[in-house]
């Protein structure tokens, strides 16, 4: 199952590695292993709604 969203620069995957399922994204992040393909998702998400907040993150917020 693939993610179509417009999310700019940002593209995720999920690639199964035996079973692991790792999240990558088309700007060279790459997600840790995970043994559910739904937690890579979610990192995934998590990649694509951190890049919003960077500067927030940069700036030392917990
Ligand atoms: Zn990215």
């Amino acid at each position: 199952m693939h993610e179509q969203s417009a999310t700019g620069p940002h593209h995720t995957t999920t690639t199964e590695r035996g079973s692991f399922a790792v999240a990558r994204c088309t700007c060279g992040w790459a997600g840790p292993a995970r043994r559910s393909r739904d937690r890579a998702r979610t990192d995934a998400a998590d990649h694509i709604g951190a890049t919003d907040d960077r500067d927030a993150r940069a700036q030392g917020r917990p």
